[in-house]
């Protein structure tokens, strides 16, 4: 006896039927839209998420009662419905119930010819997809399908042990279990969760009444779209197939479908505009693009399913904007219908190919875009250099589902087999990740670490690449890349997203051509520039070497006089670039150690400049190293011991703001002191700095202001905020350092144990990754809450790499904070998300909910 599941087991497709997208997918409840439209769908049941569920686990179900429900008479399809069908799922499987009764009774409705395909291609489609059979036993002759059907019988058997199973209700249940497990199995559920569904994502089926694209009459299937899946733009495309079935269309010869003939237009006009209209009125009415399924049997139009057209990245935002501007859904449902995540990848840099190539070898472009970083050769090696923030190169001769952890990791993918299709370039281009397949004369040597080419010449682990998933050329070394840009209908989405939008967006910038990235992405200022990046340029590196060496502080003030004019000169140009926005500056962080020769021909340099022996530069270098120098003599602590270092970058900041004031520019540069632990260390700096801006405005005859405030990056400064806020205009929490030293948790070392860490889940994420809400983020809260009560203007922000993410932006908000910061290419995705959490609050009819 089956056992049955005790829940309502199948539900018909009807107008007022209880379908809903959460219990029963998205497919399921769009064929019930159709259906309320009045367009001719064929009858159908949905099957829930729960009753597949409960297939899966090997449960039975009353499959004749929904046999009698679609007419007992007729064959049948099944097709997945998930929520969201990006998240993927098991194919479609047509035709079942077929059998030899069946077989002739076809044959005299449709002709011979026809009944033979279908039970044909029955056969082979159970063999395969619900059997699970090799593909390669199962070849039809399509001309003669006939005389296949006996043999692709007997192959079942001897492969079964069991005879093909001739009755329906027996076809019907196998299909379900089999598409059920396949939901369940493990590359089903890593590829659906990459592509963002919840560990818990269900799968439903619809169940349908097959019509038939073969026999008399105009009869065929075909698909229509009226907007294009890679660019989005709108036009008609779709393609038809007389005498075919299912979604043979998209494969096979089929002709156009619009057109001079032979299109479908040409063969049956009336047809082409009934679709044409449905297409218009399923847009406004579903409010979406959607990719249409139809048959035609015997001069009958049949709409058979429609869903969301799969698309690009780029697709889906051209989509969501043409929407809005068309007034199908607003602006807010256009900036909500863009995942933050799917937004690095229209950010991918290109290539320079006006710059030099340094080509390696060659293979299958599958999934667009450019990437450079170190290669490496599996994928726990590329979480491993995900977790030091390293970009890298995923190299294999091929992957399977184990590697989709390390792909997501990865800068790009590259493996050796494999075409359009293949396992990694499926996954890559549903990641967004750029990929390149197929190399040939490239031969991978994954347990040597290396990769060959045909004239020997290897790329060894750690070695840096480029691909390039555009063309599908594989460089050496970093490439030089152009900058994307944002096109008109990101610009726009992202402005109706700023419009919504309730915390300030800022970039961590720290060259002018950063600065300028960051404009262009809509940064509102600079949240953090780390001036000591201005130091490791070939040219000031030797002149800061010289002034770490000095042994007087007036030797030190003269060699910094060479440093100031370069200073001066950074500030004016990024001063220049954000016009108008705030540029905040920190002054003088790393250890001065980082900034010494460590090769021998570099000592040697050094010792030439300074006049001094080898020996000496030696000596003086081992004074400077520290055991533990991220907690040593760095940030404020050199400022209070080396003041000349922070009294030059003060001058360098209030000369290039006079300047610039001068020529009718707007700044007011913010300077940010970073480490702090103790009130008295904000006292000290600021009394110098102060000095310096009193100095520099009277000697130049003009006034400006300034703001002075603190990087809080020791929990210390987070509890003692309310004194230290007192002497400053703002609180920045750099929760890089502050993680690290919350949790006394090396930022350098960390990613050696993160992993195991996290799928322990002794971490339920990367604290360095997403802001430890509980922990740091009290000290935050904390923090932020005695600094306004000392200092009501006090503006707050955040600039460590968490300002990018979005749970943390989120909770940013929630803090009240003025701005988060975060790296240029984040800054797009960071106004997305924002304004996302801002549109979700106001629709839950929420004020801005306070932490
Ligand atoms: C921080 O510590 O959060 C920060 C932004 O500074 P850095 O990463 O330069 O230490
Ligand atoms: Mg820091």
């Amino acid at each position: 006896m089956q056992k049955h599941v005790g829940i309502e087991p199948f539900t018909p497709i009807t107008p007022k039927a209880k379908i809903s997208a959460d219990e029963h997918g998205g497919r399921a409840k769009c064929l019930q839209r159709l259906i309320r439209l009045g367009m001719p769908v064929p009858p159908t049941v949905a099957l829930s998420f729960q009753t597949v569920k409960a297939i899966a686990t090997g449960q039975g179900l009353d499959v004749p009662a929904i046999m009698k429900a679609l007419g007992p008479d007729g064959l049948l399809s099944v097709r997945p419905s998930s929520l969201d069908p990006d998240w993927g799922g098991p194919g479609a499987v047509l035709n079942i119930g077929m059998n030899a009764e069946r077989h002739g009774e076809l044959a005299a409705r449709l002709g011979q010819q026809a009944a033979d395909r279908i039970y044909a291609d029955f056969v082979q489609g159970y063999a395969v997809n619900v059997a699970r059979l090799d593909p390669e036993m199962f070849e039809i002759d399509k001309h003669q399908p006939a005389s296949s059907i006996p043999k692709l019988l007997e192959t079942f058997a001897e492969e079964t042990d069991e005879t093909f199973p001739t009755d329906a209700a027996d076809q019907l249940m196998a299909v379900l279990r089999s598409m059920a497990r396949a939901w369940e199995g493990t590359t089903a559920r890593l590829l659906r969760e990459a592509r963002g569904a919840p560990a818990d994502a269900g799968l439903g089926l619809v169940i349908q009444r097959m019509v038939f694209g073969v026999g008399p009459g105009v009869s065929g299937s075909g698909v229509v779209q009226f907007a294009d899946a890679q660019s989005g733009a709108r036009t008609t495309l779709g393609r038809f197939m007389a005498q075919a079935q299912g979604r043979e269309a998209l494969n096979g010869e089929a002709v156009p479908f619009s057109g001079p003939a032979p299109s479908l237009e040409s063969i049956a006009p009336e047809i082409h505009s009934a679709l044409i209209l449905w297409g218009e009125v399923s847009r406004e009415k579903l409010r979406e693009e959607m990719q249409t399924e139809f048959t035609i049997e015997n001069n009958v139009l049949h709409i058979l399913d429609s869903v969301r057209i799969p698309r690009s990245s780029r697709a889906a935002l051209t989509i969501a904007v043409s929407l809005a501007e068309d007034g199908i859904i607003t602006h807010d449902e256009a900036v909500m219908r863009i995942s933050p995540g799917s937004i690095p990848e229209l950010l991918h840099p290109q290539i320079d190919r006006r710059e030099k190539r340094d080509l390696f070898a060659r293979g299958i472009a599958a999934s667009p875009g450019a990437a450079v970083g170190k290669v490496v050769f599996s994928s726990a090696e590329a979480q491993a250099s995900a977790a030091r923030g390293e970009p890298c190169i995923l190299v294999r001769r091929e992957t399977s589902s184990e590697d989709i952890r390390g792909m997501n990791a990865a800068a790009g993918v590259l493996t050796e087999k494999g075409g359009m299709t293949s396992h990694a370039a499926v996954i890559a281009r549903g990641l967004g990740l750029p990929c390149v397949v197929g190399t040939s004369g490239l031969t991978i040597d994954v347990r040597d670490k290396v990769m060959i080419d045909q004239n020997g010449s290897k790329v060894q682990a750690g070695d840096t690449i480029t691909i390039d998933g555009t063309s599908g050329e594989i460089l050496l070394g970093a490439a030089a890349m152009l900058e994307p840009i944002l096109d008109g209908s990101f610009r726009t989405l992202l402005d109706w997203a700023d419009a919504s939008r309730d915390i300030g967006i800022r970039a961590n910038a720290d060259t002018p051509i950063d600065a300028q990235v960051a404009r262009s992405f809509g940064a509102e200022g600079i949240g953090l520039c780390r001036t000591e990046h201005m130091f490791f340029d070939e040219d000031r590196l030797t002149v800061m070497r010289e002034m770490i060496f000095a042994d007087q502080a007036e030797d030190r003030k003269a060699v910094l006089e060479r440093l100031l004019p370069m200073q001066r000169e950074d500030f004016m140009r990024l001063f220049n670039i954000m016009d108008g926005y705030s540029v905040c500056i920190r002054l003088f962080d790393p250890p001065l150690h980082e900034f010494l020769p460590t090769d021998r021909s570099e000592i040697r340099a050094l010792a030439d400049a300074l006049d001094l022996p080898v020996s000496e530069v030696v000596r003086r270098a081992e004074a400077l190293s520290e055991y533990n120098p991220m907690l040593g003599m760095r940030g404020v602590r050199l400022g209070i011991v080396v003041p000349e270092i922070y009294d030059m970058q003060a001058r360098a900041i209030f000369e290039a703001t006079a300047r610039v004031v001068n020529q009718g520019k707007t700044v007011v540069p913010e300077i940010m002191i970073p480490l702090v632990s103790a009130n008295r260390e904000v006292e000290i700096v600021k009394l110098r700095v102060d000095a310096v801006a009193a100095e520099v405005s009277a000697r130049t005859g003009t006034n400006f202001d300034y703001r002075l405030g603190v990087m809080v990056e020791t929990p210390r400064a987070a509890l003692r905020a309310g004194e230290i806020a007192e002497h400053s205009s703002f609180l920045s929490f750099g929760t890089n350092d502050l993680t690290q030293m919350t949790y006394g948790l090396s930022r350098d070392d960390a990613g050696r144990f993160m992993s195991t860490y996290v799928s322990k889940q002794v971490y339920a994420e990367d604290p360095f990754t997403t802001l430890d809400e509980k922990g740091v983020g009290e000290l935050l809260t904390i923090g932020a809450e005695r600094g306004r009560a000392s200092n009501p203007g006090l503006m707050l922000s955040i600039c460590g790499e968490h300002g990018g993410n979005p749970e943390s932006i989120d909770f940013c908000r929630r803090c009240h904070f003025d701005y988060v910061s975060c790296s240029p290419y984040r800054v797009p995705a960071a106004r997305l998300a924002a304004a996302q959490f801002a549109i979700r609050d106001r629709v839950a009819g929420k004020d801005l909910p306070h932490i």
